[in-house]
């Protein structure tokens, strides 16, 4: 008997429906030494169907109703990398004034 998951959206609530369009949020992080970066962990936000998703081994993030979830999502990802990069720069300009 296959099992029937039911999800429920990260962003809202909203439960998922059978014919309902979702979305996969998984954060990723990429190592970029192998092309030329110097960078061995960039966080990247990965956006997949849900339906899609749900068929190989993909970890999850968040699962998300719609377009405006996935948005808000993105939104806040976006919002954590701004204050991780203001803070590496804070850290940077202290180490040159000493
Ligand atoms: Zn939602």
């Amino acid at each position: 008997m296959p099992v029937i998951k039911q999800y429920k959206c990260d962003g809202c609530g909203a439960e998922k429906r059978e014919a309902n369009h979702w979305w996969a949020v998984t954060v990723q992080q990429i190592d970029t030494r192998a092309l030329g970066g110097e960078d061995d962990a960039i966080p990247a936000f990965v956006l997949t169907e849900l339906q899609r998703a749900e068929y190989c081994d993909i970890d999850i993030t968040a699962v998300l109703c719609g377009q405006e979830c996935v948005a808000k999502r993105a939104s806040e990802f976006m919002g954590e990398l701004k204050k991780e990069a203001d803070a590496r720069a804070a850290r940077h300009k202290d180490g040159v004034k000493q």
